[in-house]
């Protein structure tokens, strides 16, 4: 074993099924593991590194911000923190930011605020209802929002308060509000929950019932957000206006931060001293994802993703009518999936990495394709290539 492997299993809490290589660098596309061997990352990070790694510009002024001022708080104000802000609403459907240091943190301060504007606002209840096989992270809050079982295990007693109903089933949600009810909370396309894809109208109509029951309409855009769907958010793919959504992963490139945006009326209900976070859109934190997202916008990423994610779900399509280890392909932009119709997956991932290509398992038989944005068809054409021939002996196993 590896020396690595050898000090991470004794020192670290052992809560990750770690693969066995240490990657030290990356550049584009491309990563370098510690014996020096590159691979191309289909995984960014999980859906975080956009723009590619080391991007040039996100590193100089990280240098030049770390160089100058790192922390000082939000007893003050934070120059681009609040350039960022602007940046954020002038580009979308909402009013307000609030800023953090993580997806789940984000989801925290979305679900606390939804109580806060059902208690003073709506005169509504406390009750959130949310999706089954969602995923909204791993605080008490955004662990009482995800609709899978298995991530609670030995964590109960959840919050109070969160009701689930079958993602896309629009009967279901309308059943499940009661007087109670003050927000639903959902992904735009369900991420960790195996790339789950609502029916046409399902977003209008859930708008509909929020209207209509003065309900808050969550979106958690944590890994649907920044470009992943073809669009700079994942709202406007779904063509539906949200209240509130969340942000994170890919919002800094690889720089931890998270962020709340909320429509004015919501926002509001925020007042001083109600919520907080140290750390929350600091110097660094701020600059990282104020030159992120002005890339992303001046290059137009979210556009090109939607090109190259439509190349990818075509040649994805074909590589599963030769496979019958391939059940079923599906995407939207640059989130894709492959379900497998053969038991542990893994396999295929460890396969594919020895042979130099990086991608993510989820759910245990998803393939799942989260590259950078700046994939190039290129790049496609070689992962499939070898998917090809690595798929070849995995569909023998299906009857
Ligand atoms: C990853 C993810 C989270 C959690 O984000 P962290 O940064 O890991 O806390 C929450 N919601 C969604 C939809 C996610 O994909």
């Amino acid at each position: 074993m590896k020396n690595f492997m050898k000090k991470a299993g004794q020192f670290l809490t052992p809560n990750y099924r770690r693969q066995p290589i240490a990657l030290v660098a990356g550049k584009g596309m491309k990563v370098w593991d510690s014996e020096g061997n590159s691979y191309l990352d289909f995984v960014a990070g999980i859906a975080v590194v956009n723009l590619g790694h080391s991007h040039p510009r996100i590193a100089g002024a990280l240098c030049r911000q770390a160089k100058t001022i790192l922390h000082a708080s939000n007893l003050y104000h934070i120059l681009p923190q609040t350039r960022l802000a602007e940046l954020l609403v002038k580009n979308s459907a909402l009013d307000r930011a609030f800023f953090c240091n993580s997806g789940t943190e984000a989801v925290e301060a979305a679900l606390k605020l939804a109580r806060k504007y059902g208690k003073e606002v709506s005169g509504r209840g406390y009750e959130i209802i949310a999706a089954q096989n969602s995923f909204h992270g791993r605080s008490f809050g955004g662990l009482s929002a995800t609709g899978q079982d298995r991530f609670k295990k030995g964590f109960e007693p959840m919050l109070p308060g969160f009701k689930f109903v079958e993602f896309g089933n629009i009967r279901q949600l309308k059943k499940a509000v009661s007087r109670r009810t003050c927000a639903v909370i959902l992904e735009v396309v369900q991420a960790e929950g195996g790339i789950n894809i609502a029916p046409p109208g399902y977003f209008q109509a859930v708008r509909k019932l929020c209207d209509r029951n003065n309900l808050l309409l969550i979106l958690d855009e944590v890994q649907t957000g920044m470009g992943r769907l073809g669009t700079l958010f994942g709202y406007q793919f779904a063509k539906v206006r949200p209240d509130i959504i969340t942000l994170a992963k890919a919002l800094g490139n690889g720089f931890p931060i998270g962020a709340m945006l909320a429509r004015e009326e919501v926002g509001r209900v925020l007042t001083p001293g109600s919520h907080a976070s140290t750390f929350g859109g600091n110097f660094l934190a701020s600059t990282a994802a104020l030159e992120t997202v002005k890339i992303l916008l001046r290059e137009k990423w979210p556009e090109r993703a939607q090109k190259t994610g439509k190349y990818f779900l075509k040649q994805l399509k074909a590589l599963k009518k030769n496979h019958p280890a391939i059940k079923q392909v599906r995407g939207v932009g640059l989130m894709l999936g492959a379900e497998l119709a053969i038991d542990r997956g893994e396999r295929v991932i460890d396969e594919m990495r020895r042979k130099g290509f990086l991608i993510n398992l989820t759910q245990g038989k998803i393939l799942r394709f989260v590259p950078p944005l700046i994939v190039t068809p290129q790049e496609i054409d070689k992962l499939i290539f070898c998917l090809d021939n690595t798929l070849r002996k995995f569909d023998a196993e299906v009857n």
